[in-house]
Order: C-alpha cells, then structure tokens, then sequence
C-alpha cells in the first residue's frame, strides 16, 4: 500500500492553503476533494471581508485564483471522497471507492455539511426542487424561490437570487442572526419579501414546481414556488473518522500527527479568511513534525 507524508482532506479554503503552505517546505502533499475545489465558497455571493479586495470579490472568481494556486504549486487533487480515516500501527489509513493509502500526517478540512429539513417528501424532492445551497441553483431567472431560515446563508442566497428572482424567507421564530448589513439589504430589495413566525408543515411537488402549506401564528398560508432553499445550519463534517480515531484524536493532535482546520472545527466562527489561517498554522506545524521525526 502506498504511504505519503501528508494527506489533505478537503479541498475548500482550508485544504487549498494548507497544500500551498506544504510546497514552501518541498513537501507534496495528496490532497483529498469528494466534490469540487472552493468548498461551501462557491455559494458566496460576494466576499467583502477578504483582505485585498477591497471592492469585495465573488465567491467564484476568487475560487478559480484559489485553482490557479494550486496549479501553480505543481498540486493535484485527487477527485475522491474519504470515506474512511482510520490509525493503526503508527499510520493513518484513509480509504476512497478507489484506493487506499497510508499517511504518517493527516490534515482535516472537511468543513461543514447542511442540517437537513425533516418533513414528508423534502429528501425526495432534493436535488431537483429542494437544496441546501444556492449554487445547484444560482443560475435560475424569473423564478419564485422559498427560503426557509433566517441566518447569513438564508440572506447572502435571498440577495444573491433576488437579482433575477422572486424571494420569500420564512424565519420560523422572530430572531435573525445575519449580519446587519445583509438584513438592511434585504429588507430594502425589492423582490425579497421577509416573513417571521412562520413553519413549513407540508410540502409537495407537483409538474410545475412545489406547493407549500406553512402555518403563521395558527393560520395556515397555501403558496407555490420553484424551489425551495433550506438553510437552517450546518454541522461538522467528520462521518468518516472511525471509532478508534475518534478514540486516539486528542493523542494524535497533541503529537503533532492529525490536525483540525477551518470550519470543521470554528463553530460559529465560519469565515474563509479564519480557514485560511488555520490551513497556513496547520500545515507549519505538520511540516516541523516531519522534519523532527527525520532527525
Ligand atoms: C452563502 C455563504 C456566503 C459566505 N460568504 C463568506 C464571506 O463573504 N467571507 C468569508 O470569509 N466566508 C464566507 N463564507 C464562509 C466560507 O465559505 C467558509 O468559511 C469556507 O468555505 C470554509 O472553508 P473550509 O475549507 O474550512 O471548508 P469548506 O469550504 O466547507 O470545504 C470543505 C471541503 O471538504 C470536502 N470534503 C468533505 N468531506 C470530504 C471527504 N470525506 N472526502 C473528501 N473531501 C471532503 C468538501 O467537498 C469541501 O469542498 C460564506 C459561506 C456561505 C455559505
């Protein structure tokens, strides 16, 4: 079986960062992408708080920089999900549908995945009426989208689709915890119409779109839409960890071999430049581990 020095896993801001860290140090590592470079960046309507860009840059043009990147830094991404990382005799084991290999450094940058909607006929729908990220569907026009949630990612997707759509939000409670400037935004377009107290209670495609029922303070509202959006949080992405990983994590991180960057582990602290960082710190400190355990 093949053993590498350091294996990525993730191939959002975090894992991108890392791996060029990595190269400063003539070090190669294999870097692990289930899905697409970018990671949940690729829903970013425009990213203002990215020093450098003063003008602020969209979430995919500054992906493809990302790409360049790592292009340039001789990086090839392996297009495979880990669906396993397991440790045992002083290496780690990660396993895809198409192979296996070892690593004596492990760097986790697996980010966040969405937390699902639990009604009759959602998981049914997802995929062609329902999502959980507004890329599936950034493209559509003239549209009516209902947006279930009341945080930055309901409100960066409202804004973002409002440009060519129609857009409702149903905040099921009163509080909303986006940023003030998304909230001022929003309330002043005009295709955006905000609604609170609100809950989705049954849900149904039919040929054309999507026929909701939602229930606001006891009265039932019937409406229709093409689709609908659900961002109702986001929860770390580790389900591949084994049990004896998940067991030794604390060992392993101490001893320098298995590290934790970005959003898998920044709660509600989830910013690409926060990612960044980590992935940057991360990768110096799995570089030293290597050199010190050649001496
Ligand atoms: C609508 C929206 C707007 C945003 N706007 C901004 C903004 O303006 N400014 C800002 O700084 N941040 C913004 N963010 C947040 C930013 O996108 C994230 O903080 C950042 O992408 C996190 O990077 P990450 O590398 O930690 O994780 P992610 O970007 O989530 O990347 C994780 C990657 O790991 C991959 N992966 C997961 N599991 C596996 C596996 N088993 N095997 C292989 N690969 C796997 C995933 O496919 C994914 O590509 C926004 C987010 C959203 C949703």
């Amino acid at each position: 079986m093949k053993m590498c020095d350091v294996a990525i896993l993730g191939g959002g801001p975090a894992g991108v960062a890392a791996a060029i860290q990595l190269r400063r140090y003539g070090i190669t590592p294999t870097l692990f992408e289930a899905d697409e470079i970018g990671g949940l960046l690729r829903n970013a309507n425009l990213v203002e708080n990215y020093p450098g860009f003063p003008a602020g840059i969209d979430g995919n043009i500054l992906i493809g920089l990302l790409k360049q990147h790592l292009e340039q830094v001789g990086i090839e991404v392996r297009n495979e999900r880990v669906m396993l990382l397991d440790y045992a005799d002083n290496s780690f084991r990660m396993e895809t549908v198409n192979s296996t290999i070892r690593c004596r450094v492990v760097l986790v940058a697996s980010g966040t995945r969405p937390v699902k909607l639990l009604l009759h006929g959602l998981s049914d729908a997802e995929g062609s009426r329902v999502f959980y990220e507004v890329r599936h569907i950034a493209g559509v026009q003239g549209k009516h989208i209902a947006i279930i949630g009341a945080g930055d990612a309901a409100f960066d997707y409202a804004l973002n689709l409002a440009r060519q759509n129609r857009v409702t939000i149903s905040n099921r409670g009163t509080r909303v915890s986006c940023l003030p400037l998304l909230w001022t935004r929003a309330v002043e377009a005009a295709n955006i119409v905000y609604r609170e107290n609100i809950a989705l209670s049954t849900f149904l495609t039919t040929d054309s779109g999507i026929d909701l029922e939602l229930l606001q303070n006891g009265q039932t509202i019937s409406e229709s839409a093409d689709y609908l959006l659900i961002a109702i949080g986001r929860v770390p992405t580790l389900d591949f960890m084994s049990d004896t990983l998940n067991a030794r994590r604390k060992e392993l991180e101490t001893a320098g071999k298995l590290y934790f960057m970005g959003d898998v582990k920044n709660g509600l602290y989830r910013q690409a430049s926060i990612s960044i960082g980590d992935g940057v710190k991360a990768a110096m400190m799995a570089a030293r581990t290597l050199s010190e355990s050649e001496r």
